[in-house]
């Protein structure tokens, strides 16, 4: 199949999704802000969005076959209408056992497979992404609501782990040493896990399954693969690509369910299941843990985040200000590296503010197949009231908004870019995962309070340091509880990189070099010779 990428092109690919437009002269009026606009051209037609949708297999895929759910079909909705654009199969406690028969079965024949192969069939689908990433990128944006254009980094992003993980599964490799005693010999080698579940959540709906399902091949492992029923869309396009890819039947097994916790509890409860992979809420991550230690599953667990973003008094105010912009808006907010809480050193703390809300006042909010939208709607009504309950929350206890702070008129989940100063400590906002458009913004006085503060949290995913001097920046992260540092840069995705958090933030790692070893077994031999 022919890339049209040229190799280098794809090398240097910017995963910063939004490219803000420049801030007005003069921010735009209040009122004008809280109706929603339907911004100039489209970029797609009804036609466009009807032509991928029919695309999609809307059945369980198992054992290699596409086969209907036994509990019925489920209705996908359209977060900027609310309207329904498609069903898929709805599976029952019987169609995920079969899905687990169905690895089971092919387990042994594909850890055997040759990781040559194995590689190959994901650098295939990794050219079929990228050849086909515009249809994608549309399908992600009907299904998840963000504009197109940051579908289409997404789709590139996912697309990466693919190509990460092709190459690692032929550098899958064991050690053979001499013991102390010098009489015998260490050997060991590394095998795959075994059947695997991955579960996955609804903000980056290609992304976080190909960061678990392309290790998991490269490893030799089969796998099960629980898409967020609100976002499954995506997911089945890509098992529609990987079985094009030349993938042997049963490797990959999918079903789509609005019964998540009914259908996979059985499976975790099965010993011939060896690994659950899931990402998502801490809460949800939690039950799971509990209900897999029955089987004492290996796990992997890529939970919530409540990330702090640190401004230091030397740092470039313009540059934190935009590394603000994309740590804050990526996603629409709703990403677990999601900036959650702006500390910022207080000298510069009214000029950063003021700057940060002229840029988020001047985003366009609309459906996010619109021409020009740089912000799209909530996941869902919940969601949305979620983040409202937030800021009237913050606002009652005296927080005060320098931009938005409501949630848009109209259909579908819109909410305004927001940006809070005289944020106290006892807002609820500064504790709890936002996933939405809101930027709390606190002062700081010393090094040590910026460092305790951030902090001052359960979860351990991900903070952002903006500081010049290098060894500010080296003592700050040495003492950051969490699992990544985003240092100058509002972006920590990377598929070469080990993706993961820390505390309340799950365990493991997604992507680089550690992200194969969560679906490998080491496995010691003693040799006397
Ligand atoms: P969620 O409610 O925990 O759901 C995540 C997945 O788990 C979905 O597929 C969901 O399916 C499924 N699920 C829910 N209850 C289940 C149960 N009892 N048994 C089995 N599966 C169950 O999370 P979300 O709202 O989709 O995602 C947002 C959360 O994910 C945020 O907290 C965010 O921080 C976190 N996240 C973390 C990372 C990371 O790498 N650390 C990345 C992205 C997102 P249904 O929805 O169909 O029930």
């Amino acid at each position: 199949m022919k890339n049209p990428w040229p190799a280098t092109a794809l090398e240097d690919v910017d995963v910063s999704p939004v490219e803000m437009p420049a801030p007005p002269l003069e921010p735009a009026a209040p009122a004008a802000r809280r109706r929603r606009s339907l911004y100039g051209m489209t970029t797609t037609t009804a036609t466009s969005e009807q032509s991928i949708l029919d695309q999609v297999p809307k059945q369980l895929y198992i054992g290699g076959d596409w086969r209907d759910g036994s509990a019925g079909v489920l209705a996908v909705e359209d977060p900027a209408t609310g309207e329904t654009l498609c069903e898929v199969a709805d599976a029952s406690t019987e169609d995920a056992k079969a899905a687990l028969d169905a690895a089971v079965e092919a387990g042994p024949g594909f850890a055997a497979h040759p990781p040559r192969e194995r590689g190959e069939i994901l650098r295939r689908a990794f050219d079929t992404i990228i050849e086909r990433q515009d249809e994608l990128a549309l399908l992600m944006t009907l299904e998840m609501g963000k504009p197109v254009k940051e579908s289409l980094a997404e789709v590139v992003y996912a697309a990466d782990f693919l190509r990460w993980f092709s190459e690692e599964a032929v550098r899958i490799d064991g050690r053979y040493a001499v013991a102390p005693n010098g009489k015998g010999r260490v050997l060991t080698m590394k095998q795959p896990v075994g059947p695997v579940m991955l579960i996955t959540p609804w903000n980056f709906p290609l992304a976080m399954g190909t960061r678990k399902i392309g290790p998991a091949i490269a490893a030799g492992c089969t796998l099960i693969v629980k898409p967020a029923s609100q976002t499954p869309l995506s997911m089945l396009m890509l098992v529609k690509i990987l079985e094009e890819s030349g993938l042997p039947a049963g490797v990959v097994n999918l079903f789509t369910t609005s019964s998540s916790g009914a259908t996979t509890a059985p499976l975790l409860h099965d010993p011939r299941l060896r690994k659950l992979s899931f990402t998502g809420s801490t809460e949800v991550g939690r039950s799971l843990m509990a209900e897999s230690s029955d089987n004492l599953l290996r796990l992997s667990m890529e939970l919530g985040g409540n990330a702090p973003f640190l401004v230091f008094e030397d740092a470039d105010v313009d540059a934190a200000v935009e590394g603000a912009m994309i740590a804050k808006m990526r996603n629409g907010g709703e990403a677990c590296t999601a900036a959650n809480r702006f500390h910022v050193a207080a000298p510069i703390a009214d000029r950063f503010a003021e700057q940060l809300a002229k840029r988020m006042a001047s985003l366009k909010v609309g459906r996010g197949t619109e021409d020009g939208v740089d912000l799209g709607p909530l996941i869902d009504d919940k969601q949305r009231s979620k983040v409202a309950e937030l800021v009237e929350d913050a606002v009652k206890r005296g927080a005060r908004p320098l931009t938005g702070g409501h949630a848009l008129d109209g259909s579908g989940y819109f909410y305004e870019p927001t940006v809070l100063t005289d944020v106290p400590e006892n807002a609820a906002l500064l504790r709890e995962e936002i996933f939405g458009p809101v930027a709390p913004i606190k002062p700081f006085s010393t090094e040590e309070e910026a460092i305790a503060a951030a902090n001052d949290t359960e979860y351990g995913l991900v903070a952002y340091v903006f500081t010049r001097s290098i060894k500010r920046a080296l003592r700050v992260i040495e003492g950051l509880e969490t699992g990544m540092v985003g240092l100058n840069q509002g972006i920590v995705s990377n598929a070469s990189a080990p993706f993961g958090g820390i505390k309340q933030s799950g365990f493991g790692r997604e992507g680089g070099y550690e992200g194969i070893e969560e679906y490998l077994e080491t496995k010691y031999v003693a040799v006397n010779l």
